[in-house]
């Protein structure tokens, strides 16, 4: 893999994570993620670009032999499932848990992708929908819970009121989609790459079977 972009991505990283750090804790009161939570690293299908996933390879690098062999075990139990699924139900997406997560936890987390750094906001992109996006886990009382009508499927100011807190419940102004903008990455002299869901990363270049191997 061609890894000579990594750096740039790194210090274009730096800049979006304080952005997502700020934004994290403007909404504190709002967010209820403790260690151990590990609810949005299941049933999703994780959408990594190239360059995420060159990243995360890096993390991988970084595993003890245990953790390492759980993730590949980890890896062939998700693609065999995958096969299964779409011999079954080809019309369904298949979604998995992730492999990098070992006993609730990121084995990973410095090197996780975009969408991992953002699990837990309020979102929407204005370059797409601009529709609100309220996380699942707020509907199984964590995030923005105490701010939520679930009849309405929004915020509400009732709630807001009731608890006087400063800040609004706000969502992050940029999806997915507007995180990997091509031309804020033209600014930092890399280029995001081509979408996947993150099983499908290791079926395009292969499982590892040993640390030399990426
Ligand atoms: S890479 Fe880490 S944070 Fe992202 S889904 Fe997997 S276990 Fe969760
Ligand atoms: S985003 Fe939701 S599911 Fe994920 S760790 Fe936070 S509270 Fe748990």
């Amino acid at each position: 893999m061609d890894n000579s972009k990594l750096g740039n991505y790194l210090l274009f990283l730096n800049v979006i994570q304080e952005k997502i750090n700020k934004f994290f804790y403007d909404q504190r009161a709002y967010i209820f993620c403790k260690r151990g939570c590990s609810k949005c690293c299941r049933q999703s299908q994780f959408p990594y670009t190239e360059i995420e996933f060159r990243l995360l390879m890096e993390g991988m690098r970084t595993l003890n032999q245990t953790d390492l062999t759980q993730v590949l075990e980890n890896i062939d139990k998700v693609i065999k499932a995958k096969e299964e699924h779409f011999k079954n139900s080809p019309d369904n997406k298949f979604e998995y848990d992730c492999p990098f997560l070992i006993n609730d936890g990121c084995s990973v987390y410095p090197y996780r992708g975009l969408i991992c750094r953002c699990f837990g906001l309020m979102s929407c992109n204005p370059e797409g929908d601009n529709k609100l996006k309220i996380p699942f886990c707020a509907y199984e009382g964590l995030n923005y819970s105490n701010v939520l009508d679930k009849e309405t499927d929004s915020m509400s100011k009732e709630k807001f009121e009731a608890l006087g807190f400063e800040n609004e419940p706000k969502a992050f102004n940029a999806g997915y989609g507007s995180l990997i903008d091509k031309e804020f990455a033209r600014g930092f002299d890399f280029e995001f790459g081509e979408v996947k869901p993150l099983i499908e990363w290791f079926e395009k270049f292969g499982k590892p079977e040993k640390r030399d191997d990426y």
